[in-house]
C-alpha cells in the first residue's frame, strides 16, 4: 500500500520536473498587446493592453482622455477652464466633477509647495507660450504685468457647489502640471472596469502602469535621458501598479542668443526655474500625485527635492542632473539599473 503510495508521487514529481521548463518558458513568452496611438491633450499618446483583445476598450479610455482635455484645456475656444477665467474678478462658475476635482487638487499642491507649484500660473504661461508658434522671450515689462495675478489664494472654492471664482480679473488657470496625470487615473479606471490586469499608458510620456508583465515579471519602463531625443534612455525601472512621471528641461523650451528657456516657471521672478536638475521623475502609485509632485520637486532642485520626496510616503524619484550625475530614493536601490556609462551614480 504505502510502496504504491510512494509510487504515486514519485511518478508525479518526475512529469512536474519534466514538464517545468517547458512550463516556464511558456509563462515568460512575450505577449503581443493591442495598441492605439493618438495626439490628445497637446501630446502623443499610446495605450497598450496586453491581456484583452477587445479593441473598443482602447476607444472607451481614449475618449475619456479627450472628455478630460474638451473640460481642462486652455489651448481651444471653448472649456471649463476657459469659463472660469472668463468670470474671473466677477462671479463663481460652476464646473464638472471632473474639473473641480482637479482644480482643489491643485490648489492643495499650491498649498504644499508655498506657490512653487501655482493653479493660477496661466497668465504667465500664455506670456511665454512655450511649445506653442507664438512662443518668444518676454520683455521684463510684460514679466511684471502678470505677476500680481498669479496667486493660488485667489482661487477660491465652493466644494458643496462645485464653484470656482478667480477673485482677479484676467486670472487664468493652467493645470499642464497635473491634469495629464488625472487623465492617466481615469484612463486607468476605464481599462480597470473592463477587466484589463496588464497595461501601460503613455501620455506623452507620462506613464502609468496596470499589474505586472504577463509574463509574470514587473514591468522594465525606460527611463528617459533628459539630454538626447525622446526615446533615449538613460537606464530602465522595475515597477508593478505604478506611475512613472518625468518634468525636464528636454522637450519643452525655447531658445533666445544661445539661452534655453524651457517651460517649468517661477512664479515669484516669472521666469524658467534654474537649478541643477535635468530630469526628475517620480513614482508612485497615482498619476495625478506624480505629475504635480515631478513639478514641484523640479522646482526645489538635487538636495532639498531629495528630502521632500524622502519624507512622503509611497514616493520615489530619480533625479538626473545637469552634470549628468544620477541621485535615487532608498526605496530604488534594487529596482533601478542605469544602462548609459555618461551617467554615473552619486550617493545621497
Ligand atoms: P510638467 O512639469 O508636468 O508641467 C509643466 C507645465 O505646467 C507647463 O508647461 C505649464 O503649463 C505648467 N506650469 C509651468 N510652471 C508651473 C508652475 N510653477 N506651477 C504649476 N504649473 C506650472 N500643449 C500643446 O502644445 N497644445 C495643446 O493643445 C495642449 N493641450 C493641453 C490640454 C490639456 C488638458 C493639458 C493638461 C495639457 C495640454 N497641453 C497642450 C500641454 C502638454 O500636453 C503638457 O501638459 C505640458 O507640456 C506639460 O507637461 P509636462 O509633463 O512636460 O510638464
Ligand atoms: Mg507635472
Amino acid at each position: 500500500m504505502d510502496i504504491n503510495k510512494n509510487k504515486n508521487i514519485l511518478i508525479k514529481v518526475l512529469i512536474f520536473t519534466l514538464f517545468l521548463p517547458i512550463l516556464i518558458s511558456c509563462s515568460k513568452k512575450t505577449i503581443e498587446p493591442i495598441s492605439k496611438t493618438e495626439f490628445v491633450i497637446g501630446t502623443i499618446c499610446t495605450i497598450k493592453i496586453y491581456d484583452n483583445r477587445y479593441e473598443q476598450i482602447l476607444q472607451k479610455a481614449f475618449n475619456r482622455i479627450k472628455n478630460i482635455e474638451n473640460k481642462m484645456s486652455i489651448n481651444t475656444d471653448k472649456s471649463e477652464v476657459l469659463s472660469i477665467s472668463q468670470k474671473s474678478g466677477n462671479s463663481y462658475v460652476k464646473v464638472s466633477d471632473d474639473t473641480f476635482h482637479v482644480i482643489r487638487k491643485g490648489k492643495e499642491y499650491s498649498i504644499i509647495s508655498n506657490g512653487n507649484f501655482d493653479i493660477s500660473i496661466g497668465p504667465l504661461v500664455k506670456l511665454w507660450g512655450i511649445g506653442t508658434d507664438y512662443a518668444k522671450v518676454p520683455s521684463e515689462e510684460e514679466i511684471h504685468s502678470v505677476l500680481p495675478l498669479i496667486n493660488y489664494n485667489n482661487v477660491l472654492l465652493d466644494n458643496t457647489k462645485k464653484k470656482v471664482l478667480l477673485k482677479e480679473k484676467d486670472m487664468l488657470i493652467d493645470l499642464g502640471a497635473i491634469a495629464k496625470g488625472y487623465a492617466a487615473d481615469e484612463a486607468s479606471k476605464i481599462l480597470k472596469s473592463n477587466g484589463v490586469e496588464h497595461a501601460i499608458i503613455n501620455l506623452g510620456g507620462n506613464i502609468l502602469t496596470i499589474g505586472n508583465n504577463p509574463n509574470g515579471s514587473p514591468w522594465n519602463i525606460g527611463i528617459q535621458n533628459p539630454f538626447s531625443a525622446r526615446g533615449n534612455i538613460i537606464g530602465s525601472l522595475k515597477v508593478i501598479d505604478k506611475s512613472i512621471v518625468t518634468s525636464g528641461i528636454y522637450e519643452r523650451y525655447i531658445e533666445n542668443q544661445e539661452k534655453k528657456y524651457h517651460h517649468i516657471l517661477n512664479p515669484k521672478t516669472g521666469y524658467p526655474y534654474e537649478n541643477d536638475i535635468a530630469g526628475i521623475t517620480i513614482i508612485t502609485p497615482s498619476s495625478l500625485d506624480a505629475d504635480a509632485l515631478s513639478t514641484i520637486t523640479f522646482s526645489k532642485g538635487v538636495s532639498e527635492g531629495m528630502s521632500f520626496i524622502e519624507d512622503l510616503q509611497n514616493v520615489e524619484a530619480i533625479f538626473v542632473t545637469k552634470e549628468k550625475d544620477i541621485y535615487i530614493t532608498s526605496g530604488l536601490k534594487d529596482k533601478f539599473t542605469l544602462s548609459d556609462t555618461n551617467f554615473k551614480f552619486k550617493p545621497n
